[in-house]
């Protein structure tokens, strides 16, 4: 597909709202095509940048709802008092229609926002032009980059008679906490790999350790000695979990 065709999808790229067929052509289209790359990177930025302010965004709470709730309602006074509130009565009922708007918006769970920014950088690592620092297929030379660099080892696996192969590492940032990001091959496909300190939040979420899908990738995310554990991939559910299974080996092996 042409350059121009692709221009329309950008959007939905980012979003990860394509099919996976059209995912990976797109994935392939972007290593090729600098403009596309740069305009997704951009694209990301933004939305990172909107989802920060969001996350500032005044949220009620049920009590100060309720209260809302019983100050709007009207109560019984003689007519004329009835004629002196009205104003502020009307501002009140505005006020409760907007808390209950935002109360009944479709809840973002804890989990959905966190698994969402990690396919955020799954997706700006395949747009970007240096998805590595350090390039390497090696095991042996990706693990040493992280030293100093981290508050913790990162443990590759031996991916002989694997299907996957390292392309490499980079310091990834979630919420400015460094952590690592790790990129692999698997035929056309690119999985990605982040390790970073376990948090007392995503400590708390369910403990299903299987591939979830979240727009059109699917992400596994466990946690081991301190670490916390996301794989994301576009390619299957077998495939996510096969990677995510031989981190945990490399990881139980020192
Ligand atoms: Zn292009």
């Amino acid at each position: 597909m042409a350059c121009e065709a692709w221009r329309d999808k950008l959007d939905a790229f980012v979003d990860g709202e394509l099919s996976p067929n059209a995912q990976q052509e797109f994935d392939a289209h972007l290593r090729g095509c600098a403009s596309c790359a740069k305009d997704i990177a951009s694209r990301m930025q933004l939305k990172t940048a909107v989802k920060r302010a969001a996350a500032l965004r005044y949220a009620p709470s049920v009590e100060f709802r309720r209260k809302i709730e019983k100050e709007a309602l009207p109560r019984k006074r003689n007519p004329r008092a009835v004629l002196i509130w009205a104003p502020a009565f009307a501002a009140a009922a505005v006020l409760l229609l907007v808390v209950v708007w935002m109360a009944r918006r479709p809840a973002v769970t804890p989990e959905m926002a966190m698994l969402g920014e990690v396919v955020d950088m799954h997706v700006t690592a395949l747009a970007s032009a240096n998805p590595v620092d350090v390039v390497s297929t090696d095991q042996h030379t990706v693990k040493p980059w992280f030293e100093g660099k981290l508050p913790f080892a990162v443990n590759l696996p031996d991916l002989t008679n694997s299907p996957f192969t390292l392309l490499g590492g980079r310091v990834a940032y979630l919420d400015q906490t460094p952590g690592a990001g790790l990129l692999f091959q698997y035929r056309k496909h690119q999985l990605s790999v982040f390790i970073f300190q376990e948090r007392a939040e995503w400590a708390k979420m369910s403990a299903k350790e299987t591939p979830q899908r979240h727009a059109s990738f699917w992400v596994e995310t466990w946690s081991a000695s301190g670490l916390r554990y996301f794989v994301v991939g576009d390619t299957s559910d077998a495939n996510v979990e096969q990677l995510a299974n031989l981190m945990k080996g490399a990881a139980g092996a020192e």
